[in-house]
């Protein structure tokens, strides 16, 4: 008990460092949003000057959002997307019998209601962010973490990294780290690549700046949400998805190591869609895990993240959130503002993120 209380006293310590640690978010001090950031700002020369690219990979720069595959193949270039080289990539979940939920590109207006749903089924997901969001929606980015979630980076701007040159993607990856830094007290570790879009030069220089690339887990893996409403509807992506469970959970599926599907935040097609989809998986006995837990990771952020993640189990012990959470969810419908008002409210918000976030550690430590 001695050892909890001190595991908790810990835990609230570093909490109150986080809190401390953020800071408003001013829009008008970021760059444009959904643009690729410039490289000749004083933040970005800075960051520049903090890492060594030299021997970087000498790869030619892809055209295309998201690009089209070289033919022939360029020699030593592992890329993804095209060639299925996934080098050291994160691409499954080492739990067995486990989808790895994921989603990207939020947060969005949508993003609320997914919350709500994940926070009924005591789900716990991994959030790979876009930076230009974060900025317009910073309550929503620390409801995710009140309520037990992962934080990880998808970039600024959502351009396929293979076309960026290396500075441009420090660039794109730094901002979106300010950002949530700046919300949350937390340095991401993990990131998506946008489009899965990534080769052995964008590797180079995501490793340079601490980062872990988590792909899918192949075709199968894709929900295809982000198809709704131009190519598919949504009785074909749940058809579709539920032919790939049914392959995993059936007699001849390799259910030895989870999976990571790709699923999205994007607007309400999609996040209605997650709602029909997870039932699916429930219903085939398969269990859930986000990133943190799929890769076993205590410290799933580089920094301002020493609090182990919330198993499933714990997140049932946070979920009372609800009531705070309205507040932030409201105001997280605008641009962030400066106003003495919404800052007040944003440290509130921010304080009780992080000590739910400590009550969910703590309930996890007694669980685990
Ligand atoms: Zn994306």
């Amino acid at each position: 008990m001695v050892k909890l209380f001190a595991s908790s006293l810990t835990i609230l310590v570093v909490s109150l460092a986080l809190v401390k640690a953020q800071e408003p978010i001013v829009v008008a001090n970021y760059p444009k949003p959904n643009a690729v950031p410039p490289i000749n700002s004083p933040e970005v020369i800075a960051w520049l000057k903090e890492i060594d690219l030299t021997g970087a990979p000498d790869l030619p720069l892809h055209k295309g959002d998201p690009p089209s595959c070289p033919n022939p193949p360029i020699p030593n270039e592992c890329y993804w997307t095209c060639e299925g080289c996934a080098a050291d990539d994160i691409v499954s979940c080492t739990r067995p019998n486990t989808w790895g939920l994921t989603f990207d590109d939020g947060p969005s207006d949508a993003t609320p209601t997914l919350l709500n749903y994940l926070n009924g089924a005591k789900l716990s997901a991994t959030f790979f962010l876009i930076g230009s969001n974060v900025i317009q929606y910073p309550d929503t980015v620390k409801r995710e973490l009140a309520e037990g979630h992962h934080l990880a980076s998808h970039t600024w701007s959502h351009h396929a990294l293979t076309t960026l040159s290396n500075e441009q993607i420090v660039a794109e990856m730094k901002w979106t780290e300010k950002a949530v830094m700046a919300a949350t007290g937390l340095r991401m570790k993990y990131m998506r690549p946008p489009y899965g879009d990534i080769n052995n030069r964008v590797r180079f220089v995501l490793k340079k700046l601490g980062y872990i690339p988590v792909d899918w887990t192949g075709d199968e893996f894709d929900t295809n949400d982000w198809q709704m409403p131009d190519t598919m509807t949504e009785a074909q992506v749940i058809a579709t998805f539920t032919k790939s469970l049914d392959a995993y959970s059936g007699p001849n599926g390799n259910r030895t190591r989870g999976f990571y599907c790709l699923e999205h935040d994007l607007n309400t097609l999609t996040v209605g869609a997650a709602q029909k989809l997870i039932p699916l998986g429930q219903q085939r006995n398969i269990t859930f895990a986000n990133v943190a837990q799929c890769e076993s990771d205590a410290a799933p952020y580089q920094s301002g993240g020493t609090t182990p993640m919330p198993s499933t189990s714990a997140t049932a012990t946070s979920a009372p959130s609800a009531s705070g959470t309205s507040t932030a969810t409201a105001s997280g419908k605008g641009p962030a503002t400066t106003s003495a008002d919404k800052t007040a409210g944003a440290s509130l918000v921010a304080a009780s993120s992080v000590f739910t976030l400590a009550v969910a550690a703590v309930a996890g430590l007694i669980v685990a």
